[in-house]
């Protein structure tokens, strides 16, 4: 299909990532952007490239939401509200907490993290993009019994998909990373991790796309995808433009629900709210770290970056906006105060949330909407989009092209939800 035009509804991670393999094909690309560039959940994520972390469906997690869903204090807090979507969502979402949907999801999203690391190799070394990435590896740092033996299952898993995940105890943490609080009973080590600036890697490869001949239509909603008979013809906008196109790729995150329901299809994604505060690395407001790490229990990942201590994480299911709960952004200092030394907010750089698009079965969604002509919709990476945003382009690249897929997906096909 190379005189064919590609539009790609979304400008975040995952958006720009297809925009590049796209590009990289030789076809003509525009995306199609309702604000700027990298402002979703793209923006203030933790920096984290985590490849083979378990996916968010841990067979513990609706006991956990369940014990505690009216403290907006802990990691995962559900608002109390009347909302039929987001009851039928959980059902779904508990019924894949399981050991045996765990291991599943693992042997289907394992190798993604092997054909996502050379991927992002390439685009520093090759298109040369600087966006602060580091392969550093990062720690996993707990406190209580259960964290640990929650910590070193997840070692097990991804030992098991081929990643050099180590176990660790306490005296092993505290003689390879400083600042550790009294009381760290032990955790883990993920050399295979990467980190980076979030925001600079989507500015990033956003650049390249332009330099590839890519183009890009901002401060524009789509607002619906036209067809004739069975062929898509291109991308109203709330403009009234049509914005003509053979493919489209829907990459639109956690506000995806609109448009896939107007083309027939519903997706079962809900916004998982994550939240981050960045503190000044100085006296009395945060320690340089040598890695980023993630204190276990609270699930608060720590993140150097250029200046700063990132604090990012929680996950909150209060329904699609921004409005940013205190009690959110004090868990995460409270609990980084708890686990390392030298924590203060003195110093506070911002402060920011986001929406992840989190699917009912935690998996990626990633294929064709039946039924629809071409239209591909590339969503549901949860909290791993910045570290499986390039193999979900390459993915998405092969579809679009008619190229057998490099990794099986039929598994992450949006078919999955429509039995
Ligand atoms: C606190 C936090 C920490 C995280 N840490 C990590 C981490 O360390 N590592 C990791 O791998 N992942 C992490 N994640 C997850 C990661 O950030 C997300 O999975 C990823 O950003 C999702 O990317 P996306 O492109 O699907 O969505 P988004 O970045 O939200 O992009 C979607 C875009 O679509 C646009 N859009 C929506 N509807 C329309 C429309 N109708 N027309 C035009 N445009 C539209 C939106 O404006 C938006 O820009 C974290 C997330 C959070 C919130």
């Amino acid at each position: 299909m190379s005189n064919s035009r590609v539009v790609i509804v979304g400008g975040g991670v995952i958006g720009v990532c297809c925009a590049y393999h796209l590009v990289k094909q030789g076809i003509e690309v525009v995306v199609l952007e309702r604000g700027e560039i990298g402002a979703g959940a793209s923006y203030g994520s933790a920096g984290v490239i985590a490849p083979g972390h378990p996916p968010m469906n841990k067979p513990d997690r609706v006991k956990q939401a369940l014990k505690r869903m009216f403290d907006s204090k802990t990691p995962l807090y559900i608002k109390p509200r009347f909302d039929p979507g987001l009851a039928l969502w959980l059902l779904r979402f508990s019924a894949n907490c399981t050991a045996g949907r765990l291991r599943e999801g693992m042997r289907i999203i394992g190798p993604f993290g092997h054909a996502t690391l050379p991927l992002f190799e390439t685009l520093v070394q090759e298109e040369e993009l600087d966006f602060g990435y580091q392969r550093n590896g990062y720690y996993e740092i707990c406190r209580t019994e259960a964290g640990v033996e929650h910590a070193h299952n997840d070692v097990s898993l991804m030992r098991a998909q081929g990643y050099p995940a180590e176990a660790l105890w306490e005296n092993d943490l505290c003689n390879r990373f400083r600042s550790l609080q009294d009381g760290t009973l032990g955790g883990a080590y993920y050399p295979q991790a990467a980190m980076c600036n979030p925001h600079r890697f989507v500015m990033e490869m956003a650049s390249c796309v332009k330099r590839y001949g890519g183009t890009f239509s901002l401060g524009q909603a789509a607002t619906a995808i036209e067809n004739r008979a069975n062929d898509v013809t291109g991308v109203r906008t709330t403009a009234g433009d049509l914005i003509e196109a053979d493919a489209v790729v829907l990459a639109t995150g956690a506000y995806s629900l609109e448009l896939s329901r107007a083309l027939g299809c519903r997706l079962p994604i809900q916004p998982g709210k994550g939240y981050h505060r960045d503190l000044e690395i100085s006296e009395g407001s945060a320690p340089m770290l040598e890695a980023p790490c993630v204190l276990g229990e609270a699930s608060v990942f720590c993140t150097p970056m250029g200046g700063v201590l990132r604090l990012a994480g929680t996950m909150e299911f209060s329904g699609l906006n921004h409005t940013m709960r205190r009690p959110r952004l004090e868990q995460l200092t409270d609990s980084a105060s708890e686990y390392l030394q030298e924590i203060g907010t003195g110093q506070m750089r911002s402060e920011w949330c986001g929406l992840r698009p989190v699917s009912s079965d935690g998996l990626p969604i990633l294929g064709l909407i039946p039924a629809r002509g071409r239209v591909f919709v590339a969503t549901g990476h949860a909290m791993s989009g910045l570290t499986h945003g390039p193999v979900t382009g390459k993915l998405i690249a092969e579809l679009v092209i008619g190229a057998t897929p490099s990794l099986d997906i039929r598994a992450l096909d949006p078919t999955r939800f429509m039995v």
